[in-house]
């Protein structure tokens, strides 16, 4: 079997309403469908996610990487050749979310040729992941009431709290949350790089007094001695996303102490570099969370897999409903998601996406 194409077609979701974290305000979803074709039939999907703020993407950019550099340079390839892959994508630096999509694409690709779902293929370890919803700032009557739907209407009891510079009005927020929605939901906070090192030292203790297990990425990626003070004040560990976004910036986050957590998000390091992501977690005792990257349901669908498939993942909640607060999908069947679980389903071939062509055909922007 031979790659004969990869295509890039961009297409844009709606929001229901903006959401609101500290790196900046997304209104609409901007990614790219890859699909990558071969010369016996089988073909696979993904979605990659435009977020410059983070990866300096666009989705002109993703659209023209794949033109001008993976698909000349994955044409003709094996698409088993997983590590002649891998080649392909490390000769071109940068480019996360399209290189991710296109590895997540090759494993649809070959769970499609040999009839065997990519879920069972990983590790089969659960066919549910608990489900974290993320919470936009806001204000307090506004984020809680959120909170308080999401569990009304999925079930859902973990939540991750976006937090900006203004930490007193965060902590109260917190309060306010743990009293409406009890002793046993799971609450986090992300900072997304807004807090300095001091503020964070100093809001530690109150934190763990309100239960929050996690703190992501609370100062500038770069700040090693500031994380450094933190993790030695300890109170809470801390989770690294922007910092984590390599295997190696992964590896210092965790052997350095500045991170007791990671990230791990597919969208970006595809399947095959997160699970070398997982592996090195794994073995330093670090926790490994599925972070969203604002997928639509096929990023949605594609990151559950990933996560239901390995026993360190699947024992953690994944932040897996971003997708409901989009307006609409280019899936013919969305994830669902009851008793605030979410479920693969472990009799597809591939990753599990099916496009809905006519979805695509009104949500393309290229033609
Ligand atoms: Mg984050």
């Amino acid at each position: 079997m031979r790659i004969t194409a990869v295509t890039a077609v961009p297409f844009v979701l709606p929001y229901r309403r903006p959401f609101h974290m500290a790196s900046g305000t997304v209104l609409e979803a901007a990614h790219v469908l890859i699909r990558i074709e071969t010369d016996e039939g089988p073909m696979g999907v993904a979605e990659a996610v435009s977020r410059s703020m983070i990866y300096g993407e666009s989705q002109a950019s993703i659209v023209e990487a794949v033109r001008s550099w993976f698909a000349p340079a994955l044409a003709g390839l094996d698409p088993f050749e997983v590590e002649s892959a891998q080649k392909v994508l490390r000769s071109v630096v940068a480019n996360d979310t399209t290189k991710g999509a296109i590895d997540i694409a090759l494993h649809d690709l070959r769970g499609k040729a040999v009839g065997e779902s990519t879920w069972r293929l990983l590790g089969a370890a659960s066919t549910s992941l608990r489900v974290t919803h993320m919470l936009g700032t806001g204000s307090v009557a506004d984020v809680v009431a959120e909170a308080a739907a999401a569990r009304q209407d999925s079930g859902i009891d973990a939540f991750k709290v976006k937090v900006d510079t203004r930490m007193s009005s965060s902590l109260a927020l917190l309060a306010a949350l743990r009293r409406e929605l009890g002793d046993d939901a799971l609450l986090y906070i992300d900072a997304n790089q807004s807090l300095s090192a001091e503020e964070t030292v100093a809001s530690l203790g109150r934190l763990a007094e309100l239960g929050v297990h996690l703190v992501e990425e609370p100062v500038p990626s770069t700040d090693l001695v500031g994380k450094a003070r933190i993790a030695a004040a300890g109170g809470v560990a801390i989770m690294a996303d922007e910092s984590a976004t390599t295997l190696e910036t992964a590896a210092v986050q965790l052997t350095t102490g500045s991170a007791r957590a990671l990230s791990i998000k597919p969208a970006r390091t595809g399947y095959t570099t997160s699970s070398r992501i997982l592996g090195l977690a794994r073995g330093l005792h670090a926790r490994a969370i599925i972070g969203s990257q604002g997928d639509s349901a096929i990023g949605t669908i594609t990151s559950a897999t990933f996560g239901a498939a390995f026993e360190w993942t699947a024992r953690e909640p994944a932040e897996l409903d971003y997708f409901l607060g989009l307006g609409d999908q280019i899936v013919t069947s969305a994830p669902v998601i009851r008793a605030g679980r979410v479920h693969v389903d472990p009799t597809v071939a591939g990753n599990g996406v099916e496009i809905d062509e006519d979805k695509l055909a009104h949500f393309r922007v290229d033609s």
